[in-house]
């Protein structure tokens, strides 16, 4: 199997899937976790209320595991080096209403709503060397988020080639 990274924006349903994928039965490795435990966060940004993580770092540590194979969850997976990167997206005001349910702070929802809009994680995850598939979360449940996953993990995931998602329709609202 080789290395296949489960990304996007914060909200749109990353965990969940992977909690789901765990109990059939496949192991996932949590990026986040991965990070706080090998110390790789840096400097508090009060103002954003977030972190900061080097990049190269985390690459470099990444890769001195011994296994080489693996499902990585994270918004930042997408720049290990993966071989697939699936980039998880949801409609912006779907997106909003998660992000406040978790108590996220307005300018927070809209930072993390303009970078769907925009595709940030989209476009880096096309600047690297992967395969790049998209699951659009807006209508599934986790479960059946899951089962996307899997098809693109059993190489089936064919027909979920990026471009299906458009929210610029959306910008007005946003910006
Ligand atoms: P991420 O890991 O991408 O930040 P989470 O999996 O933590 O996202 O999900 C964010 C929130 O959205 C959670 O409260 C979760 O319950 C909810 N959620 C996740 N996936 C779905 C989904 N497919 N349908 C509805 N709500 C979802
Ligand atoms: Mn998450």
């Amino acid at each position: 199997m080789p290395l296949i990274a489960m990304t996007g924006t914060p909200g749109t349903g990353k965990t969940s899937a992977a909690e789901r994928l765990r109990q059939r039965g496949y192991e996932i490795i949590d990026l986040n976790a991965f990070i706080a435990e090998n110390g790789l966060l840096g400097e508090e940004d009060t103002e954003r209320d977030t972190r900061e993580v080097d990049i190269d770092s985390m690459r470099t540590v990444f890769s001195r595991r011994d296994k080489l194979s693996a499902i990585v969850e994270g918004h930042l997976s997408h720049f290990l080096g993966c071989d697939i990167v699936v980039v998880f997206r949801c409609h912006p005001d779907v997106l909003a209403g998660r992000l406040r349910a978790r108590g996220y702070s307005e300018s927070k929802v809209r930072e993390n709503v303009q970078a769907e809009i925009l595709d940030v994680i989209l476009c880096e995850a096309d600047g690297s060397k992967a395969r790049v598939f998209e699951i659009d979360t807006t209508d599934l449940t986790p479960e059946e988020t899951a089962d996307k996953m899997e098809d693109v993990i059993k190489g089936k995931g064919d027909h979920q080639v990026p471009g299906s998602t458009d929210w610029s329709e959306e910008n007005e609202k946003w910006f």
